[in-house]
């Protein structure tokens, strides 16, 4: 008979990290683990190296020793002629220039050599292949810590992209008691969310936009599928904390904000938690690292008075809300 651990050691996934400690995640104190891959593209991504499936390289100068001490182990060891050394810049570590590759992302195929031979990793794939396993044997080592109904959240990307992972994974982790979180676009398959629906206990659940071709603007798909999985996972029993971010001139309308919450009225009991995400840039800097622009440079994250006057909107339906 096979022991019920090995059933889960073929099933794979693409992560970009594991993140213990993590309290904005859901209830308590959790372990965090972000998958690669999302069919979404918001505007306002604060992780960009999750949108993609693909591995990319990502850049971290501040780890770079310069080109000389390293031999030009990056520039040689690409075959694409896409890494040169760069402009020489003061080096932080001791007195004196360093030259740091200049990277033309034009050129580079995403082969990933350069951070195979990059013994600092700074230059670096952006994610890694792995197990439902390697990932249990690593989250479980937390437990001791999931205290004030802590657990484990399953994040992206967006984790149902991998279902089989995500779905084996949060079976395996209820089989050991552990709460789980499923931190999710809604953008799957309904009968992929039936199926999960047992191992979660609760769907961190986004709402960006009630209008579906403004929606589709933000964040390159409609939200009826969003919707509609919503409401069936309320029909089902699951219980939903939604989470809407507030973008300023892009989902701050008061039009917008006042059918979010109609919409989260109607969703009844399901709903624990509406939480209010005030736009911010901290994810700004990991476009550079990846070298894409950032589309929202020019806007401004929404002020006290502005996220007062929402949060005390979203009360006023009755609703559990409160800001991120
Ligand atoms: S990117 Fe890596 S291999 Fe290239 S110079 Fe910097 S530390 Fe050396
Ligand atoms: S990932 Fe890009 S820059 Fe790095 S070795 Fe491959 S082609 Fe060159």
């Amino acid at each position: 008979m096979t022991h019920p651990a090995m059933e889960y050691k073929n099933v794979t996934g693409r992560i970009y990290d594991i993140q213990g400690y993590a309290v904005h995640d859901g209830p308590g104190i959790r372990t965090t683990v972000y998958t690669k891959g999302c069919p979404l593209r918001c505007l306002w991504c604060h992780s960009p190296e999750s949108q993609r499936r693909e591995l990319e390289l990502g850049y971290l100068p501040v780890k770079c020793l310069g080109t000389d001490l390293c031999r030009d182990a990056c520039v040689s060891a690409c075959p694409e002629g896409a890494i040169s050394r760069g402009e020489p810049v003061k080096d932080l570590r001791a007195s004196g220039m360093i030259q740091k590759p200049a990277i033309d992302r034009e050129k580079c195929s995403g082969c990933l050599k350069c951070a195979e031979a990059c013994m600092t990793q700074a230059l670096y794939a952006s994610a890694r292949d792995t197990t439902v396993d390697e990932v249990y044997d690593r989250v479980i080592k937390d437990v001791s810590f999931f205290k004030n109904g802590g657990g484990i959240t399953i994040s992206g990307g967006e984790a149902m992209a991998q279902f089989e992972f995500t779905y084996n994974l949060s079976k395996r982790l209820k089989s050991r008691g552990i709460h789980i979180c499923l931190d999710t676009t809604g953008f799957a398959e309904a009968v992929l969310f039936e199926r999960v629906l047992p191992y979660v206990d609760l769907f961190l659940y986004d709402i960006k936009h009630m209008d579906s071709a403004r929606h589709e603007k933000l964040v390159g798909v409609p939200n009826e599928l969003i919707l509609s999985n919503a409401r069936f996972i309320a029909a089902r029993g699951g219980a939903l904390q939604i989470r809407v971010p507030v973008i300023p001139k892009l989902t701050d309308q008061e039009s917008n904000l006042r059918r979010t919450a109609e919409f989260c009225l109607s969703l009844g009991e399901a709903v624990k938690l509406v939480q209010l995400l005030p736009y911010h840039k901290t994810g700004r800097m990991k476009y550079d690292r990846l070298g894409w622009r950032y589309k929202l440079a020019n806007v401004e994250p929404p002020d006290d008075v502005f996220m007062g006057g929402a949060l005390a909107m979203f009360q006023s339906y009755g609703l559990n809300c409160q800001l991120h």
